[in-house]
């Protein structure tokens, strides 16, 4: 029908044509009846649940580091899953929503659009956050009053589970928890029956009218308010010798009211009694929160049932404390390894339920982060090595003041977000159409310390630009209408800090480099279709949705991502005659 140089045109009209025919001509009767002669094959085996599992800012490393003290459910992915050690972002800005869109969506930030947690609206001329949506009203559970309002609008691809949903017809659930809207809306995209995160100002955890308000989500946190936790001590789960670093970490900044060291009391306020504020704050930073996810996951199973009405089901966890202990304590420090083997456990619980509830090996599990962090800048400084911080107020003032002697207004910078620089409307353009100006303003740029290079945003259009290694994965991560004009690529070891100038910095330590530490992320599945072992492949999170679309016989639009085809292990025909066929051995593609 279609000749070797056939235009894809005529491809469209031919198949358009033959739609045509069959559509004006049903099937006789007699054909109808030969059609019902077939028995059916059984539908092809699908997990009966995929459970997305994201921990924030957890490096590969850790797996290796901390495995050897596990016993509870990180144990078992790593025993019994495909473990992939060299997983990383292919992309500079290694942020919370960005990394949970790519893992959800199996494409890039340059397609997804969710390019950092924050970024410069130029039509509002205001910062606003990746899920902000002005047609969606955010509602709390358990009639506590909150504000804002959050959805998925921002993210132009859809996820995984809304793909499931879509193409399965019926049946799919799709449930989704973290402490961070930005992680919990990401995961389950638009058509979430179940979307939750957490208000720290309250305690109160929320949806928004973009999903449906869940019952068994109402009476959990009416039954579990996070106040019981109020006055707990989080101590040391192992024995002391089991601690690779110095119990007290070096230039670590701790929430209000924890001190550099363990033990962390979470009492709020010094003459506080029961919980406020401060205390639903500190929770965020302590352990209790990721048992809470889990035991509120557990309890979505019990009540919806899932995994258990024919469909696959799609259950979405981001236990985001791993990121604010990082931020504070930074990745040498006690209280990483801590909240990772009391992870550990809750895993090993939730899996125990899953196993009794939707039962072994019906169920696939994946797990990942959505970026790494850098090592506490004046830990590395301290060590004799090149380590600081890059301060954004150093870079708008440095901007600012080259601008003023150029003669530009001083209203011409219009915003630093991390490592972009966004200009006033029409200001860009001048400096554009004058190499003197821009020059100028490149040059003070890269003067600032902890600046390597500085790019232009036509510099990063990944379509039609030549690009060295960092260029393309600055443009990985760019998109057009809302990042910078301007990008600054940091050196290594020279992180971000935004605090206003005069006032201490909030985090010890924090990620959205291209460095490895920053990319690097560990990749687990288990369980349904999976075959066990160590991959070395160098893979990225986009791969995760192309799996799970493969296993669950869905597909993706997925430009970026995979199916990681070496870890999917073929399953028994069902119908006879065919012999089985053993685990396939094919290697993923080089990546
Ligand atoms: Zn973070």
């Amino acid at each position: 029908m279609l000749h070797a140089s056939g235009s894809f045109k005529h491809g469209i009209i031919a198949a358009a044509t033959l739609l045509a025919a069959v559509i004006s001509f049903p099937s006789k009767p007699s054909a109808l009846a030969e059609r019902l002669d077939y028995a059916p094959p059984n539908a092809p085996a699908r997990p009966q649940l995929a459970v997305l599992l994201v921990v924030d800012q957890m490096r590969a490393d850790y797996v290796e580091k901390f495995r050897g003290q596990w016993a509870g459910g990180l144990k078992r992915l790593v025993q019994e899953g495909a473990w992939f050690r060299e997983a990383a972002y292919p992309y500079a800005a290694t942020e919370t929503c960005v990394g949970h869109a790519t893992i959800s969506t199996g494409t890039f930030p340059a397609i997804h659009g969710m390019v950092m947690n924050e970024w410069w609206d130029r039509d509002s001329q205001k910062e606003v956050a990746c899920t902000q949506d002005p047609k969606a009203k955010n509602i709390g559970y358990a009639d506590a009053t909150v504000k804002g309002g959050n959805s998925a609008a921002n993210m132009l691809i859809p996820a995984f589970s809304d793909e499931l949903k879509f193409q399965s017809g019926s049946g799919t659930r799709i449930v989704t928890f973290s402490l961070k809207a930005r992680a919990a809306i990401t995961l389950a995209g638009r058509l979430g029956d179940a979307v939750t995160w957490y208000d720290p100002s309250t305690g109160a955890w929320v949806t928004s009218s973009a999903y449906p308000f869940a019952p068994f989500v109402e009476n959990y946190v009416k039954a579990h308010p996070v106040s019981l936790d109020y006055g707990k001590t989080w101590t040391p789960l192992l024995p002391g010798s089991s601690y690779l670093y110095n119990p007290t970490a070096f230039k670590a900044v701790p929430p209000e009211g924890f001190g550099s060291a363990f033990p962390h009391t979470l009492h709020g306020k010094p003459n506080s009694t029961a919980a406020d504020s401060l205390f639903y704050g500190q929770w965020e930073v302590s352990p209790y929160a990721d048992t809470y996810l889990a035991k509120m996951a557990d309890d979505a199973v019990d009540r919806l049932d899932l995994g258990k009405r024919g469909g696959t089901d799609f259950l979405g966890i981001s236990f985001s404390s791993v990121d604010y202990v990082g931020h504070a304590f930074g990745p040498r420090s006690w209280e990483i390894q801590d909240i990772l083997a009391r992870l550990d456990r809750d895993l090993g619980e939730l899996f125990a339920h899953l196993d009794k509830k939707v039962g072994r090996g019906n169920y696939i599990v994946v797990l990942t982060a959505d970026h790494g962090v850098a090592p506490i800048p004046e830990d590395m400084l301290n060590a004799g090595m090149d380590a600081g911080w890059t301060m954004t107020e150093e870079l708008k003032s440095s901007i600012s003041k080259t601008l003023e002697t150029l003669d530009y207004p001083k209203t011409a910078l219009a915003s630093v977000v991390g490592s972009n620089i966004y200009f006033a409307p029409g200001i860009y353009e001048r400096l554009k159409s004058d190499p003197k100006a821009i020059g100028a303003v490149t040059d003070a740029i890269k003067k600032v310390r902890g600046v390597d290079r500085v790019y232009q945003a036509e510099q990063l259009d990944r379509d039609t630009v030549m690009q060295n290694a960092v260029q393309k994965e600055e443009a990985n991560s760019f998109f057009k209408t809302r990042s910078g004009d301007l990008l600054v690529v940091f050196k290594p070891y020279w992180p971000s800090d935004d605090s206003a100038p005069g006032e201490p910095r909030s985090e010890g330590t924090t990620h959205g480099t291209l460095y490895y530490y920053d990319r690097h992320v560990p990749v687990l599945f288990m369980g349904f279709g999976i075959q066990p072992g160590e991959y070395f492949d160098a893979i990225t999170p986009a791969d995760i949705a192309p799996t799970l679309a493969s296993l669950c016989g869905v597909t993706l639009a997925s430009p970026d991502g995979h199916p990681l085809t070496a870890l999917l292990v073929r399953s028994e025909p069902t119908h006879s005659a065919t012999k089985s066929i053993t685990a396939k051995t094919t290697k993923s593609p080089d990546r």
